[in-house]
């Protein structure tokens, strides 16, 4: 028996409700029905509408399910951008989504900065040549975050026709997205909702849907299985291309469906509450301080401190009580800590493991 609660930042603890649906989903057999029966569709349409509930989507969007954002970044190049991607980085899951373009043979440009900060919006001037606007809104590996506000400045910033995407992997559904002002959004299952990891989820608007279909009409290559024309045309008829993760997407319709009935304001509400606690005390310790300067760019769900003591050594020390943090991210592995403040992690927990991180620290 693992009693654990992993404060990891992906894979990280379940919602809590995930057994229980876990137990009927065998009961059902889940896992032996027919991704193309009714069952299936049923299945499909159900999460679909609880997703647009949840993160209030807009008609004109639609909603894809893939393997991973992995996936996503390399979709997303193939499908929107003929020529010239334009990514702000400043870590290695933003600076991930760029070299993918420029593996794709796509000339990508990239307004980077350091490690642990969050970017100067106003400074940022967007080439008049991009047609895709890689954002990252909560950057993992550092715990840098770019508020909503200033995501919502590019639009005006970018050119008409550039599509603008957001990298919400590991923040949905916290951040009150305004769909309006982006073109796509994605996120991958084991962050934010608490499930096992290999479902990744494409939210994308009409914008994206007509730059595909026009690469495509002009003869350019988008890709195979995964295009977005053919993801709509399954999509349509609540079905997926290929042989999907049948059991977490039906997992993910339960745990939104749990999300719902919270409610997104609520889940925003104990979100920032818990953070503001996590942040509190990492500001008081002698031994962890939060590793991003500028309090306005610090994440609420992957809080990242710098750290006196190796991260294997505080892991080893939260052991005891069964708790484990996520280690820093690469070359910081042992330097940081990374605190995943998921809506999965209930305030008690977050209390609990501020409590023991205190009294490692004593
Ligand atoms: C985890 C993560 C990814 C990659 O997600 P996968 O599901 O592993 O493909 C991309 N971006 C960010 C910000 C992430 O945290």
């Amino acid at each position: 028996m693992n009693n654990k609660v992993y404060f990891t930042p992906g894979p990280s603890e379940l919602y809590p409700t995930v057994p229980q649906h876990m137990q009927e989903a065998m009961a059902q057999k889940i896992g032996s029905i027919s991704h193309r029966s009714k069952q299936f569709q049923e299945i499909y349409a159900s999460v679909e509408s609880s997703v647009r509930e949840l993160l209030q989507l807009p008609d004109e969007y639609e909603v894809f399910f893939v393997s991973s954002a992995t996936e996503i970044w390399e979709r997303a190049i193939q499908n929107n951008v003929r020529r010239e991607s334009f990514h702000l980085v400043n870590g290695s899951f933003s600076k991930r989504f760029y070299e993918t373009a420029k593996e794709l043979g796509r000339e990508a440009h990239a307004h980077e900065v350091p490690f642990g900060q969050g970017f100067d919006v106003a400074s940022i001037s967007v080439p008049e040549t991009a047609e895709l606007v890689a954002l990252i809104q909560n950057e993992t590996s550092s715990g840098a975050c770019m508020p909503v506000g200033e995501l919502n400045q590019f639009r005006e910033k970018a050119p008409a026709e550039a599509l603008i995407y957001v990298d919400a992997v590991s923040s949905l559904p916290y951040p009150a997205i305004d769909f309006a002002k982006v073109d796509a959004v994605y996120f991958s299952v084991q962050k934010c909702f608490g499930l096992p990891a290999g479902l990744g989820v494409w939210l994308v608007n009409d914008r994206c849907m007509a730059k595909a279909r026009e690469m495509q009409d002009e003869g350019l290559s988008i890709g195979s299985y995964h295009t977005l024309p053919s993801l709509l045309d399954k999509a349509l008829v609540s079905q997926t291309v290929e042989t999907p993760n049948v059991l977490n997407i039906y997992l993910l319709g339960k745990v939104v469906q749990d999300m719902n009935q919270k409610g997104v304001d609520a889940i925003r509400k104990e979100t920032e509450a818990k953070a503001e606690q996590i942040y509190t005390f990492l500001e008081g310790s002698s031994i962890f301080s939060p590793a991003v300067a500028n309090p306005q760019h610090r994440s609420r769900t992957t809080i990242v401190a710098n750290t006196t003591i190796p991260a294997s050594e505080v892991n080893k020390l939260l052991a005891p009580f069964d708790m484990q943090v996520g280690s820093g991210y690469g070359k910081y592995k042992e330097s940081q800590i990374r605190i995943a403040n998921f809506p999965a992690h209930s305030p008690e927990q977050v209390e609990s493991l501020i409590e023991k991180l205190k009294s490692i620290s004593a």
